[in-house]
C-alpha cells in the first residue's frame, strides 16, 4: 500500500516508457486519474493509446517508470497477484473478444466463475447486466448470430458484471455504425454513473465532442 497515494487517485503513471524492440510506443508518460473520472485517450493511429490501456491491466509490461493502480505497484506485483489486479478492471475491445462457442450468458458468467462466485449467485447477476444492456432475451444464443452493436453490448455486460472499479475500453465503437456507437457510449456513461472510473481510447473526435470528459491526447507516444 502507498500512503502517499492521494485518497481519490486510482491510477498513477510516473515517467512510463514502453519499447517494442527499437520502437518506442510510449515515452515518459505521466498521468494521474481520479476515482470515478471519465477519461478519453485520443490521438492518431500509432500514438500509443492501446499500449497505454494494456499497461494498466498488465497485458503488457512497462519498459521503465512506475504504474500504481488502486494501491498496487505494477512493477512489483508477482505473477500470482495478477488475477487480483485484473479483477479491478472490466475491459472492452474494438473486436469484442467474445468466445464464439459459448452462449451470451456463458460469455458473461465466466467472469464471475473465475472470480469464485457460487452458481446460485451468478444467474441473477448475469441476467441483471444483460437486462441493463438490453440483450437479456438473447441470453441462450451464440455471439456469431449477433450484430456488431449487439456483440459490443455483451462485451460491456461482461466488463461490468463483477462491478470492477475501472472500465477500460479500447476503440469500443471503432467497428460500429453511428447508432450502435451512440448506444455503446450511453452504456459506458451508465457504468460511470454507477461509480466506475472509465478510460476510453478512441480517435472518434465526434464522440469526444458530444460527451463531457477529460481528454488526454497522445502523439507519437507523448502527451501533446
Ligand atoms: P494506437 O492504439 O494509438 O494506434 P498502439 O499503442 O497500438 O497505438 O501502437 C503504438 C506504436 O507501437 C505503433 O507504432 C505500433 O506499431 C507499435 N506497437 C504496438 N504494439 C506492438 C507490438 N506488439 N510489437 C511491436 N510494435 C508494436
Amino acid at each position: 500500500m502507498y500512503p502517499d497515494l492521494e485518497k481519490n487517485t486510482i491510477i498513477r503513471m510516473f515517467n512510463v516508457s514502453k519499447q517494442y524492440g527499437k520502437m518506442e510506443a510510449l515515452s515518459n508518460l505521466s498521468l494521474e486519474v481520479r476515482k470515478n473520472e471519465f477519461v478519453f485517450v485520443t490521438g492518431p493511429s500509432g500514438a500509443g493509446k492501446s499500449t497505454m490501456i494494456k499497461l494498466l491491466y498488465k497485458g503488457e509490461t512497462a519498459s521503465s517508470g512506475a504504474i500504481l493502480v488502486d494501491g498496487m505497484n505494477l512493477s512489483r506485483i508477482s505473477r500470482k497477484q495478477i488475477p487480483m489486479l485484473r479483477r479491478k478492471f472490466g475491459v472492452v475491445f474494438q473486436d469484442f473478444k467474445l468466445i464464439p462457442t459459448k452462449t451470451i450468458f456463458q460469455n458473461v458468467s465466466l467472469v464471475l466463475e473465475v472470480a469464485g462466485f457460487k452458481p446460485k449467485e451468478i444467474h441473477p447477476l448475469v441476467m441483471d447486466v444483460l437486462e441493463r444492456v438490453g440483450i437479456a432475451d438473447r441470453f441462450e444464443e451464440f455471439p456469431p448470430v449477433l450484430s456488431g452493436g449487439e456483440k459490443q453490448r455483451v462485451a460491456i455486460a461482461r466488463a461490468m458484471v463483477g462491478t470492477p472499479k475501472i472500465v477500460l475500453a479500447d476503440e469500443p465503437t471503432g467497428s460500429l455504425d453511428p447508432d450502435s456507437a451512440a448506444h455503446i457510449f450511453r452504456l459506458l456513461r451508465s457504468v460511470h454513473a454507477r461509480g466506475a472510473t472509465v478510460i476510453i481510447a478512441t480517435h472518434d473526435q465526434q464522440m469526444i465532442n458530444n460527451h463531457n470528459g477529460r481528454v488526454v491526447r497522445l502523439e507519437k507516444g507523448r502527451m501533446s
